[in-house]
């Protein structure tokens, strides 16, 4: 049977009051707040974006579903984990502090922003899975404890996994540090001989430190890259490269299994909306501001089926200009079908889905 995807339309242009009205009407149309019950301690998961980013998706946005949230009587609390890269969002402090700058707090949302692993993200609960890659995946602690979820993601293209949407919001966003070390620890870049000009950018983007420059060009050291694809995203001269098919191909199915030990034990107990707004190619970890948009804003999807709600966001972006996600985002080598195709495989969700369009 397929899975039942909501959808709404909707754009920026039309302001963050509209926006979070419109995501109300979704949460109401598809009946989500069956999912919720009384005294849940609710996670809505949340990007609120790095210090220079300015695409993301703003807190206001979201009012109305903490709004029907707080409706069904659950404790609501915005929530997200710490990066293995340093920034605002490398600890629970700081990350807390970016948050309430940017509305997600109890001044802004009327809610708090807890990080859900801890101050240092480390504060994880192994959890049991029945995956290919891993038997067992380090998901945030509070993630796990919690009795519902919310996940709120901004759909994105990405540099190492083509598509970032609601399986990369649960597979990385929710994993502790080591879960996401895990994931990460698939890619392997490697700078090609020739081509680098020693430019230093990367060098200045590593977050790891794991790049130096000699004279003739840049070099990685494998034992201190954290895989987080930054120098892959930064070089202009197309220098840095990793083996698309292999590596991206194991990323996503890593994050997929990931995302499954997230929701693990909430069936029916979680929620998954993908806003499809402010689209650009890199995610939202992209430390820059005005980054341009791939595609023009389509508006707001929402299902209970993880796997078919970015199925059916990645359709009606492709379908949008009539390109595919890799052309959109200017690499035909990674293909977002193995984060799909392996969700479906380890019993995350279906890819098969009936959308109902919501007015
Ligand atoms: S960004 Fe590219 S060209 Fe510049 S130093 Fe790094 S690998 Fe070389
Ligand atoms: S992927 Fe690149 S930027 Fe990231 S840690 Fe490794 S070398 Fe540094």
């Amino acid at each position: 049977m397929a899975a039942k995807v909501y959808f709404i339309p909707a754009s920026v242009g039309e302001g963050e009051r509209a926006i979070s009205e419109k995501a109300s009407r979704l949460f109401q149309a598809g009946g989500f707040g069956t999912c919720f019950r009384p005294n849940d301690f609710t996670a809505v998961k949340v990007h609120v974006g790095e210090e220079v980013n300015n695409t993301y998706i703003k807190a206001p946005c979201l009012q109305g579903l903490v709004d029907e949230l707080r409706k069904r009587k659950t404790k609501p609390f915005i929530t997200d984990t710490s990066t293995l890269y340093t920034g605002r969002r490398h600890n629970a402090i700081d990350h807390a502090v970016l948050a309430t700058e940017r509305g997600f707090s109890v001044s802004g949302l009327g809610i708090p922003f807890l990080a859900a692993d801890g101050l240092f993200g480390t504060a994880e609960t192994a959890v049991p899975i029945a995956g290919e890659l891993q038997q067992e995946v380090s998901i945030a602690a509070d993630i796990v404890r919690c009795q519902s979820i919310l996940s709120v993601a901004h759909f994105t293209g990405h540099c190492a996994t083509c598509a970032g949407a609601t399986l990369k919001t649960l597979g990385m966003g929710c994993a502790s540090r080591k879960g996401k070390m895990r994931q990460h620890s698939a890619l392997k870049p490697r700078v090609k001989k020739g081509k680098c000009t020693r430019c230093g950018e990367c060098y200045r983007h590593c977050p790891a430190g794991a790049i130096s420059l000699d004279k003739l060009q840049a070099h990685i050291a494998a034992d201190r890259c954290i895989g987080c694809a930054e120098c892959v995203a930064v070089c202009r001269f197309a220098a840095v490269e990793y083996d698309w098919q292999q590596e991206s191909a194991i990323l996503q199915k890593s994050v997929a299994e990931h995302a499954l030990g997230a929701v693990q034990g909430k069936q029916g107990r979680a929620v998954f909306f993908n806003f499809l707004l402010s689209m650009t190619k890199d995610c939202d970890c992209f430390d820059k501001a005005n980054m341009p948009t791939m595609v023009q804003d389509l508006g707001i999807a929402a299902s209970t089926d993880p796997v078919a709600v970015d199925k059916a966001a990645i359709d009606m972006v492709e379908a949008r200009d009539g390109r595919t996600l890799s052309d959109l985002i200017g690499n035909h080598r990674l293909d977002w079908r193995h984060q799909i195709e392996h969700a479906v495989k380890i019993g995350l969700g279906r890819a098969e889905y009936e959308r109902i369009d919501v007015s």
